[in-house]
Parts: structure tokens; sequence; C-alpha cells
């Protein structure tokens, strides 16, 4: 036999009436049965007078409030109720002649626990007396569901996305509010449609076919499509296909989810092409560089060789002046130039490591030595410390040779007073070898250092430039180092001194290196 909420009621109101004629007559034979049926009901089934006395009630409405059928007889209904002024208000509804229909209210357990109930209560005489005939049932799952269903919905309807849900052939069952925003078709037009009403006609049939390979296999799909909306206009959709599986794992329906990606597209495609202008503009650049400098030491070459002859032929001490100046300017001139040969080379990636066994702690000695006589002429002390003899490493002489000038030059350049002093050292794991440039020069402000490793950038510039450079030096050494492998770093304070840390890996291949504490002071003023 099939139950439902109202069948049930008005059966159950037949069963306690007699004027009905269901106990007096027809069917007095089967009292047995609805006595069966009011009891084994699968909703609950109460009566009660107006007190709130419990006459009688069925299993189901036992099991719902959580009582033992000995317990009812110490209780009333106003047990269930969480409110006592619920039952006060039913109650006068009910004298005035109102129907509780399909009521909702919370409703207490036993245990205290509150549940949803759906409850409708009429009256009804019995025995000559008016009593209630309360039908109800726990709907707190339901609601629960109910809730979740709203969400569910509410989710789909507010979604930024579009979504789609579409039979197993493709026919549309579901569109929300933004697929009608893009597409321009409203739900309406779009349900029992296929959804290849949105095709553009410009995508290809085999991408089509991969599509469905692969959600009919029960995967998902994800991909970018041209599509076309209501007015013809094309635009570019990224979608993701799941199909949406039942308890007996098969497909019932899928679902896509699209987002229209046309604006995003011609950004992306904007900024491609302005990264590629931009690589072009930056190769232009490297090589209208590489070629002045190359064109530029030509005829410097000559012009620094007859200027040394001159300054070093020249009695006459003025003329020997202006000898000297044309070769220092043509000196700085060429340090300028090599910086700006090996910056557009490494631009260019044109620069490769070519590395040979040297001993480091001697190449980086003779290298200080070379700044003997500039440290000397600003009354400048140049230090050389070294905790290792002799380090044979496989590295790139020239590339360390240019760090080491660059950092040199910057010490003295930067110092007016105290001096420099270069250490060597291992690291404690002997993976690492450092050389700290340290100097007790004007130091970098906090705030600028990041600067410095940028091309063309210094701590002080525009008109307010204090010293003369390129701005290259720190770029290209840092480059250099990186590409061997190690890192640079930066210790620094105003009016106390800078100190550039160079840490480059000791490889594998390293030989004959000894450890020995060895401190020399090349040259002290
Ligand atoms: P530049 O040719 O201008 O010296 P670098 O790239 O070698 O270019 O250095 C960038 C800037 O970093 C310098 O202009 C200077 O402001 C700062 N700098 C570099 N080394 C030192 C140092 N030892 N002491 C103070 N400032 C320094």
């Amino acid at each position: 036999m099939k139950f439902n909420f109202t069948s049930i009621f008005a059966f159950a109101k037949k069963i306690i009436n007699p004027q009905r004629g269901c106990i007096g007559n027809a069917l007095r034979e089967s009292e047995e049965m609805c006595k069966l049926l009011f009891e084994c009901s699968p909703v609950g089934l109460s009566i009660t007078d107006f007190t709130g006395k419990i006459l009688s009630i069925n299993k189901r409405a036992l099991k719902i409030f959580g009582y033992k059928k000995e317990e009812i007889l110490s209780i009333t209904s106003k047990n269930f109720y969480v409110n006592p002024n619920d039952r006060e208000v039913i109650i006068q509804k009910i004298n005035n002649g109102e129907k509780i229909h399909n009521l909702k209210i919370k409703m207490k357990r036993k245990e205290g626990k509150l549940i949803d109930v759906e409850i409708n209560i009429s009256p009804i005489k019995f025995n000559n007396e008016k009593h209630l005939l309360s039908v109800f049932d726990d709907i707190t799952n339901r609601k629960i569901a109910e809730k979740k269903i709203l969400q569910l919905s509410r989710g789909l309807e507010q979604s930024p996305a579009m979504v789609t849900i579409t039979d197993t052939d493709g026919i549309i069952e579901y569109s929300n509010p933004k697929v009608t925003e893009i597409t321009g078709y409203t739900a309406e037009e779009l349900l029992g449609k296929n959804v290849n009403i949105l095709q553009s006609g410009q995508t290809s049939k085999e991408t089509y076919e991969e599509l469905w390979d692969t959600i009919l296999q029960g995967k998902v799909w994800k991909g970018e499509i041209l599509n076309k909306k209501k007015n013809g206009e094309l635009y570019w959709d990224s979608e993701i296909i799941a199909p949406i599986i039942d308890n007996e794992g098969n497909i019932i329906n899928f679902i896509t989810i699209r987002e229209d990606i046309t604006e995003k597209k011609k950004m992306t495609e904007e900024l491609i092409k302005a990264k590629d202008k931009a690589e072009e503009m930056n190769r232009l650049k490297s090589n209208f560089l590489a070629n002045m400098s190359h064109e530029l030491r030509t005829p410097l070459i000559g012009i620094m060789g007859f200027s040394e002859i001159l300054k070093d032929s020249i009695k006459e001490s003025e003329l020997k002046e202006y000898a000297s100046m044309v070769y220092e300017g043509g000196n700085r001139l060429l340090e300028t130039l090599n910086l700006i040969l090996n910056f557009s080379k490494i631009e260019s990636e044109k620069i490769k490591i070519d590395p040979s066994q040297i001993d480091v702690v001697a190449f980086i000695k003779r290298i200080v030595n070379l700044f003997d006589k500039e440290a000397s002429m600003k009354n400048l002390y140049l230090n050389f410390e070294s905790k290792l003899e002799k380090l044979i490493l496989e590295i790139d002489e020239k590339m360390l040779k240019d760090i080491l000038i660059n950092l040199l030059n910057n010490a003295i350049k930067f110092t007016k007073k105290g001096g420099v002093t270069i250490k060597v050292s291992k690291t404690k794991e002997n993976k690492f070898f450092e050389i700290c440039v340290i100097d007790t020069g004007i130091g970098i402000p906090k705030k600028r250092q990041h600067l410095i490793w940028l091309e063309f950038r210094q701590v002080s510039e525009g008109s307010s430039r204090l010293f003369e450079g390129s701005g290259l030096g720190l770029t290209i050494t840092k480059k250099f180092i990186n590409m061997l492998g190690g890192e640079i770093n930066l210790e620094s304070e105003v009016d106390v001194g800078s100190t550039f840390i160079v840490s480059l890996p000791i490889q594998e291949k390293t030989v004959n290196q000894t450890s020995e504490i060895v401190t020399d002071s090349t040259n002290t003023y």
C-alpha cells in the first residue's frame, strides 16, 4: 500500500470517527487491520485531548520524539513543543475554526534535541468528546537536504562562470544566468537545444571528437573553444566539461563550466607581441652597443698608443701633462667601452664560459697588486689576506679578473680615507670559496642597495650625481658570478664602508688544495 501524508490523515480520521462509518459498519470486521494501519503508519499519528493528554500514539510518533510506549502515560503533548506558546497559538487557531495544515515547526525530542516537524492537526469527535488528531513527520533531514539544494542552485544561479548541464546527447537541460549574459540566449531558448547551438564552426572536428571521447569515458575535458553568440559574434571560451555519474556508475549528465576569455586572449596576444618587440629592440640595442664600442675602440687604441708615447717623450711639463690627460681620458673611455661590450655580449648571450685550472689565491693576489699604485695615490691601504696558501680551481680566468677589477675599482673609487682589504677563504663545508672586498668608504644607504645591481643605475643619479661611472660594473659582475654558479652579497653602512662578498663554488675537479693561514699585507699606507 502506498502512503502519503494526506491520505494517511484522511484515513486516520476515518478510523477514529465512527460517524464516518469506518468502525461502525463496513469496516467493523477490519477493526484489527485499521489498528494495524494506525500503528504501522509511516508518519506519526497521535490523538490528544485539548489539555494535551495523549490518548493514542503510534510507533512512528514515538520514534520521532524518542519515547517508549510506557513513558507516554507520564507526559503530555506539551513535552513535544520547544516553546509552550506554540501549542497555545495552535489550540487558539483550531478553536477559531482554522486548520493547521502542513505547519513546519521546531519540536523537541525526549533527550532535548530539536527536530524539524511538519504537522497537520484537526479536531475530531470521539466518544462525543472533541479531541485533536495530529499527523506529523520528522523533516529534519529533508530540511537539511533542501538547504543543500538551495545552496547549490543559488551557487549555480549566481556563479560568475557560465554553467550548462546537458543530457548524455548534449541536449541542454539547464543553463545559468551567466550563459544568458554572455551568449545572449535566454535559458528558455537554450532548454532542449543541442549544445552545438553555440558552435562557431571554426573549431576542428578532431577537437570535438577528442572532447566527446574524453567525457564519454567518464573523464574531464579541458580546453579553449571559439564559440558564437546569438548575435553571431565570436568569442573564446575556456571550458571544463565533466560527466555527472549516478550511484550505479552511469553517466547521467554532463556539466560544462565556461569562462569567456576573449579579452584575456586578446591581452595575452598583445603582451606576446609587445614582448617580441621589446626583445627585438633589446637585441638591436645590444647590437648597436657592441658595434659602436668596437668602432670606438679601434681609433681609441691609436689615440692611447700615441698619447702614451707623447707623455713619455715630451719634456716640456705643461705639454707632458696634456698628453697624460689625453692618455688618462682615453683609458677611462676604454674601460667604459669594455664594460659596454661585455654588457652587450651578456645581453645577446654571446658570452661562453671558458674554464681553465688556475691557483685562484695567487691569481687574486696578482690582480690586487695591480691596484697598488691607485691606492697609494689616494693614501689608502690595500691589504690582501688569505686563509689558503693555494687553491686550484677550474674557472674562467677572464671573468674572475673582470669581477675583481670591478669590485676593486669601486672600493678605491668610493673610499676617501682608510683603505681596502681583500680576504679569501673557504666556507666550512668546503663547498664555496669566498672573496670579500672590504672598504672603509662612503657606504651605500639600505634603501638604495637594490639599485646598484641594475644596469645603468647608481646610488647618486641625475643632477645630484657625485661620482663618474656607467652604472654597468656591478650588473656585469653579478651576471658573471651567477654564470660561474656563485652569488654576490653586500653589507654596507653609510660613512662606515661596504663589504662585497663573492661566493664561488668549489667543483669536484678541484685539485691540489692546501689550507694554511697566510696574512699578507701587500701594501699599507
Ligand atoms: P659605476 O660604474 O657607476 O661605479 P657600478 O655598477 O660598478 O657602476 O656601481 C653602481 C653604483 O653602486 C655606483 O655608482 C655606486 O653608487 C655604488 N657602489 C658600488 N660600489 C660601491 C662601494 N664600494 N662603495 C660605495 N658605493 C658603491
